[in-house]
């Protein structure tokens, strides 16, 4: 836990956020500005910064299985969906607790901005 990192307050529940999901490891809620009709941000409940600092597989594979569980229950999977997680800066990375984010429910462009 890092006394100062947003989603670390948004896991403590010190900071409101729509939370979709949550288990023992994990914690679900809906991106403040979302970029498409489900954007949602699957986060560890271990304060990890950013995915260069991830050393637990099992950790990142129940961000990747967590997002997959929300899709089916969005209704998004069969048109399909994106997972993204940005890594410093050049990738667009704000928040420095690592997060995976998934985005559906409209169609996605390749290569990505
Ligand atoms: P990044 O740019 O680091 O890959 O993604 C950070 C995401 O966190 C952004 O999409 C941003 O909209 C979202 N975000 C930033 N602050 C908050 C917040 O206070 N609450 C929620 N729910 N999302 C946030
Ligand atoms: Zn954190």
């Amino acid at each position: 836990m890092a006394d100062d990192c947003l989603f670390c307050r948004i896991v403590r529940k010190e900071i409101p956020a729509k939370l979709v999901a949550e288990d023992e490891h994990c914690v679900a809620f809906r991106d403040i500005n979302p970029q498409a009709p489900v954007h949602v941000l699957v986060i560890p409940r271990e304060h990890v910064p950013s995915l260069d600092h991830a050393r637990d597989a099992a950790m990142l594979g129940r961000l990747s299985l967590m997002a997959a569980e929300i899709a089916r229950n969005e209704g998004i999977t069969a048109n399909g969906y994106r997972t993204v997680m940005n890594t410093n800066a050049a990738a667009g990375q704000t928040v420095f607790h690592v997060h995976l984010h998934l985005l559906g429910g409209r169609s996605m462009h390749w290569p990505p901005g």
